[in-house]
Parts: structure tokens; sequence; C-alpha cells
């Protein structure tokens, strides 16, 4: 390599630097790299000043346009990785390697050989300098040597450019161009027009406000507080028989706070006064907690934190009647809140919902289940995101990266609308697998079930070709509905259901609400909510919701008799002890009412370790086991499935998830039960190998991921996956295991390709 070219490099660098314009300079190093070592693509990334992640700041041969705009956390994809691992990578087939990531806004496609470089001064990330080709052999030693001659000259300059940061802030002042890091909540790409949904707002972060109609502010004012009054009513009537009396005393305490006179008058005070009624509430509110604070009477100082709960709870209805006289645009819709429930879902008509994003959840939040399940890509916990402030904004949810761009410049929404098509297309070749069986080359045969809770989901289940419903979660309609349905509404539903999927089997979930299923209209507020009255435990505990539940599911199953009762989180004998009880009383109260139906097969969900450890006791009350991956996952691992933090601590190929699946599968093998899997990770390929290796024939997944699992069995052979369970027991952790599994996975997509 020509030193005399490296000089000429380093004099241009210094000449452009003291130009001034940084942008001009950056363009020039890629270029004239590019030109002396004559390859495809020379890209200079950036560290942004905060030293989060990378942006892509030059490119001679990538898209420019996403100059500016392409941005990696400081671990992620090749160019990450150069930069935590501060060595050189030179590759000669970057695609295929397993931390490569695709930036789309690149169009980095073709182009397989890379050699990256960090650019490091004075012990300080600065950037990664990177080369590409499109052939498929790694950059000689002689280029690499150059590489690293060439970043280590060019660093000390571009330094004092990076910590400035004005080239990035310029950019990005102008479009407000962002992209967004969450986790994956559910497959697919959406684009749309962001709106919020309930937003949360605590009653800390009112600030003053004022108001011009004072009349319509006091109306809403009362307005909210009856709201709040009737939902107290309804809850303290629910909890009536579950609570000791001095406990329900409470919800007398609070009526009174809210009917106080002191409330009212001094809010409409301070409205009369101009201001707005939720600052006045706020003013009110703080005076009266620091009275009661201030107090010697322990009694009545706790009584602070009630009038603080009321006050926030009278803000939110203010608040949510807000947002309900806010009409959406009747456009494809990004919905974004908090936590989005089922119940805000169905105030959109689905067509318009084309994507979800949460600022908080996780993976394995109801919300991305049902998302899932409705086929709406979701991106969750994405955090420090206030969609608020984005109402009417562009954004895209990139469901299969878990994130988010929003106000995506117009070459990177053309390469996503590309990406929204090719799927499209994909997913329209893999309907002529619909009426094919899931068989692997070797000839395992597979029944893939689908799981659901939305009657709207049916049609997709079948058209995607479930061989019938594994999982039904029936909390969904509870979740919709304003209060309990009664037994006539629930039967209507679920012979709708059962009518839809004869004679295919339809296993049907008893109420299995706690932990993130939250009914709007009864309050489950636990420190603990993941270990408290959650599945089981709640109906038991409330016999008469759990017997109108069955009794409506028996009354169906008369027309259809394809009906499966499965009982949620059994994590005592006793439970499914008393659940068989209820179901043997029903059924003779029906015959006394003339309605004939046998019993129907009951089956246990093992998503407690308790219920996996005491299989052989547990298998003379049950017919049949579902494993439900999510919680058993969370459960053994102590990770809530539903916190971001922990996130990157819930992995269903934790070998020790691996261990209790083996297990399972072949103490039912031994008990002569029938044994499926229903959780998330009947969707994730990795998994589904190590599932089929170790003999489990049924599976139940969302409708939307049904084509491609059933296209990935019948490209494989079961023979080839045994060894590689095998090996997988040697595994220390999930990285491992998924390292094992990908070159069976490309084999796979290989095969599929041909
Ligand atoms: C599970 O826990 O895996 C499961 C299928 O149930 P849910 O996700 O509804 O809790
Ligand atoms: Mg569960």
């Amino acid at each position: 390599m020509q030193q005399p070219s490296l000089k000429a490099l380093t004099a241009i660098v210094d000449e452009i630097a003291r130009s001034g314009n940084p942008e001009a300079m950056m363009s020039r190093i890629v270029q004239q790299l590019r030109a002396l070592l004559s390859v495809d693509v020379c890209s200079l990334y950036l560290c942004t000043p905060d030293q989060q992640h990378l942006i892509l700041a030059a490119t001679e041969g990538l898209a420019s346009e996403a100059v500016g705009h392409a941005r990696l956390q400081l671990d992620e994809g090749l160019v990450g990785h150069i930069a935590s691992s501060l060595s050189t990578l030179n590759l000669g087939d970057a695609p295929t390697d397993d931390r490569f990531v695709f930036i789309p806004e690149t169009h980095e496609m073709p182009y397989h050989r890379f050699l990256g470089v960090p650019l490091l001064h004075l012990r300080k990330l600065v950037g990664v300098l990177v080369i590409q080709g499109r052939e498929r052999v790694p950059f000689s030693q002689e280029t690499e040597a150059f590489m690293i001659t060439v970043a280590s000259q060019l660093a000390g300059t571009l330094s004092s450019l990076q910590s400035r940061g004005d080239w990035y802030e310029r950019k990005h002042a102008s479009t407000g161009y962002r992209r967004l890091k969450g986790q994956k909540g559910a497959p697919g790409i959406g684009m749309g027009t962001l709106w919020p949904v309930r937003p949360h707002v605590s009653l800390d972060q009112i600030v003053e406000g004022t108001c011009s109609d004072p009349a319509s502010e006091s109306q809403a004012l009362e307005d909210a507080i009856q709201a709040v009054a009737d939902d107290l009513e309804s809850s303290s009537s629910h909890l009536d028989q579950h609570l000791p009396a001095d406990v329900h005393a409470l919800f007398n305490v609070y009526q009174m706070m809210l009917h106080s006179p002191e409330l009212h008058t001094e809010c409409c005070e301070h409205i009369n006064r101009g201001d707005s009624a939720a600052w006045s509430l706020r003013q009110t509110v703080d005076r009266m907690a620091e009275q009661f604070q201030s107090s010697e009477d322990p009694y009545l100082k706790a009584r602070g934190e009630d009038i603080r709960n009321i006050g926030q709870r009278i803000l939110n209805q203010l608040l949510s009647r807000d947002s309900i006289s806010r009409t959406p645009p009747d456009t494809d819709l990004i919905l974004a809140g908090e936590l989005i429930s089922i119940a805000d879902l169905a105030e959109f008509p689905l067509q318009n919902i084309h994507g979800i994003v949460c600022t908080r959840g996780s993976t394995l939040s109801h919300t991305a289940i049902v998302a899932n399940a409705l086929g709406v890509p979701a991106v969750m916990g994405l955090e420090n995101f206030e969609p608020e402030q984005h109402t009417h904004a562009q954004m895209i949810v990139d469901g299969h990266r878990g994130e988010c761009v929003l106000n995506p410049p117009a070459p990177l929404l053309h390469e996503y609308r590309r990406m929204i098509n090719e799927e499209q297309r994909f997913m329209q070749d893999l309907e002529r697998l619909r009426d094919e069986p899931a068989v692997s080359r070797d000839g395992f045969r597979v029944c893939l079930l689908t799981n659901t809770g939305l009657l709207a989901d049916a049609t997709p289940g079948l058209q995607r070709g479930a061989e019938g419903v594994g999982l039904y979660r029936s909390e969904i309609p509870f979740m919709i509905h304003d209060g309990f349905p009664t037994e006539q509404e629930q039967y209507s539903l679920y012979a709708k259901v059962l009518q839809a999927y004869a004679p295919h089997p339809v296993s049907m979930r008893t109420l299995d609400i706690g932990g993130d299923k939250q009914l709007p209209y009864f309050d489950i507020s636990e420190t603990n909510p993941y270990l408290g009255w959650r599945g089981i435990r709640f109906s038991l505990d409330n016999a008469q919701l759990l017997i109108t539940q069955i009794r409506a599911m028996l009354r169906a199953n008369a027309e259809y008799g394809n009906l499966k009762l499965l009982v949620p989180m059994v994590s005592r004998i006793d439970e499914i002890q008393g659940f068989r009880r209820h179901v043997e009383k029903a059924l003779s109260t029906l015959e006394r009412e003339g309605v004939r139906v046998g019993m129907p097969p009951i089956g246990m969900m093992i998503e407690v370790p308790s219920a996996m450890l005491l299989l052989p006791r547990l298998a003379p009350y049950i017919d049949f086991v579902s494993i439900g991956s999510n919680d058993l996952t969370q459960y053994l691992l102590a990770v809530d499935r539903n916190n971001p933090r922990v996130a990157s601590l819930f992995d269903h190929l934790h070998p020790a998830v691996l261990v209790a699946l083996e297990q399972i599968h072949d103490q039912c093998e031994a008990l002569g039960l029938p044994a499926s899997l229903c959780g998330e990770m009947a969707s994730d390929p990795a998994a589904v190998l190590l599932l089929l290796a170790m003999g489990y024939d049924c599976l139940s997944l969302s409708a939307y991921n049904i084509p491609r699992i059933k296209h990935l069995i019948r490209s494989v052979n079961r023979s080839e996956l045994k060894p590689l369970l095998e090996s997988t027991r040697l595994c220390q952790s999930e990285t491992d295991v998924r390292a094992l599994v990908q070159p069976l996975l490309e084999a796979a997509a290989r095969r599929q390709a041909t």
C-alpha cells in the first residue's frame, strides 16, 4: 500500500479541518478512501456527543439519505460490535454474521465483505471507519493494516468535531427525525400517523393553567368527581364479600373525601379566579394533603396519601374525558401510550391500527400478545418517549427489530414501504401451504393450533391453516367489556368460537386476570401482582364468576362438542380438584335444567414450577397439559415478563427452561398425557427446532406466525435436530444455545429458498 496516498489523505483532512466545514471534510475522507482502496463503500460512523449511539456521518457507496439518520447503539450490529470491543473486524460475508443488523435506509444488502476499524483518540471512542465490497472474501491483511493506520491518523481531527456535535445537531433540528429503540412486541412493519392513547399525567406534573369558561370547567370537574364516585361504588360492591369490614371501610373514607365540601368549594374558588380545572385540583389536593400530613395523629397523617390517590383518580377522569373528545383522524394510525389495553384498542377501527407503541412493557406484555393476535406490528418499552409531544407525527413501527422511526425522511419511508410490500408478498406465497400438514422432511407431524381471544381472529386463524385453538384467552372479551359479562353474553360468544372451529378442538381457558391483565371495572392493586391474585386462584375465590363461565362454556359445547377446558396458573393439587368439582356440579345442574352435555376434557396450564414438579400427582385429575412458556420462563428465572429493565434476562432458551421443558415432555409421555405448548416460544424458530427435537408434536401460536413456522417445520429433518438438542445440554447460557441453533436455521432458510 502506498504511503504517499496516506500522506495526501491526511493533508486534505488538515486543510478542510481549517476550513471549518465538518460535513465537507467527512465526505472528502470517505471519497478519497474509497478511491484509494478501490472499494464499493466507505463509511464513517461517529459517536453522538452523549456517547450513546453511532450515527452514519458520511458515506460513499451507501444511500446518501441515510447520512445523519442511520443510528446504532454502541453494541448493535457489526459497527456497534467494533465500537464496544474496540477491535477490528474483517469478514467475508457480513450479512450472514449473527451480529449483523440491516439498517433499512442504507440499502446495504448487496455488500458482503466488510472491514471496520475503531477510531480512538486519547482512549476515547470517536467512531468507526468501514469499507465494504460485493465479493465474498475478507479484505487482505495489507488493506487491514492500511485502514488501522488511516484510523489512527484521522482520529485526532475527527475527535474535536465529534465532541462538538454541531454536525449532528444541525441535521436533526430541521427534520425532527428520530430512531427509537425498544423491544420487539409483535412482528411486522407498520406506518402511519401517531395517535396518543390515554395520556397518563401524574398530578405532580400539572402546572399553572388558566381557563376562559369557568362554568364549563367546573362542570368538567364535577363530572370527573362523579365518575370516580361511581367507579369506587362498583369496586366496593365487587369486593364486598372478600374484604374484612375494617378494610372495606376504606371505601367509605374515599367516598367521604370525594364528596367533602372542602374539596369542592376550594376547587371552585380557584376555577372562578380563572385557573384550569386540573390546576385547581392540584392546588387543592396539595394543600389538603399537607394539612393531613402535618397532623400529630398517625391516622390523619396517613390520610394525606389517600387524598393524593383520590386527586389522581379525578385527574385521570378529567384527562380521559379530554382524550375521548379528541377524534382520531380516519387514517392509518400508530397508537402510542404507556401500556395500551385491549379496551383502548377497541375504541379504534381495527383496519386503521397499523402499529402499536408502548412506553412500558415488554415482549410478553398483554398488549404485545393482543397485537400478535391481531397481526399488528408492535414495539414495547420505548423509554424516554412522550407520545403526547408528537401527536400527528409520522411514525414507522418496526416490530421485527423492536424499533420505531419518528418523522422518517422520504427515502426511508420509501424503503420501509418496499419492505412492507415484500413481506406481504412473502405471506401470500406461504398461503399455498394452508392445507398442507406441518410435517418435517423425515415425516414428524406437528399439529399447529392457534392462540386467540378475539372473535375477529377466528377467520385469520382458519385462513392460515390452524387445526384448532390451543389457547382461547377468555379474559380478552372480559377486558373489552365494561362489567363482568353475563352467562348469556358469554354463552353466545363461546358458541360462535366453537362453531367457527368445529369440528376442530378449542381449548378454552378460564379467566386469567391479574399480573398485567387488568379488568377496567375490577381494580386489583397488589405490590407483587405476578405472585398474587391470578388465574385459578382468583376464579376459585370468586366462585360465582367461575361457575357462570363454566356453565356458559358447557352450554355452548352442548351444540358443538369440540370444547376442551383449560385451567390457568395451577400451582396446587387442590386447585385442580376444586375446579373439577365445579365442573361436575355445573354438569349436573345443567342436566336438571334439561341441557344434556358430556364432561369435556380438562387440561391444566403448566406455568408455575410447582405444577411441573407435581405432574405425576396432578395427572389423575387432568386429561392434557398445555405449557405456558411465557409464565413458566418468568417464574423459573424470577424475571418479570413485563419489565424492560430485566428484559434481556428473559429468554425461553435459557438452559434451565430447556431442562424443564424436556422434563415435562418426558413425564407427560410416561403418564400418557398429551402435551402442547402455547407460549410465545412456539413462534420463535430457534425454539421450535429444539421443541421438535424434544418430541413436542403440538404447538399453539398466533395465527400470523403459523405459515412461517409451518414453512420451517417442512424444511427440516428431525433426525438432524436431535444431536443439536444433545449439544445444547452443555450450554451455559441462552446466547450459547442460540449460537448453536443458528447454523441449522440458516440451512433451513437456504432450503426454503430453493
Ligand atoms: C403463558 O404464560 O405462556 C401463556 C400462554 O399465558 P398468558 O401469556 O396469557 O399468561
Ligand atoms: Mg400465562
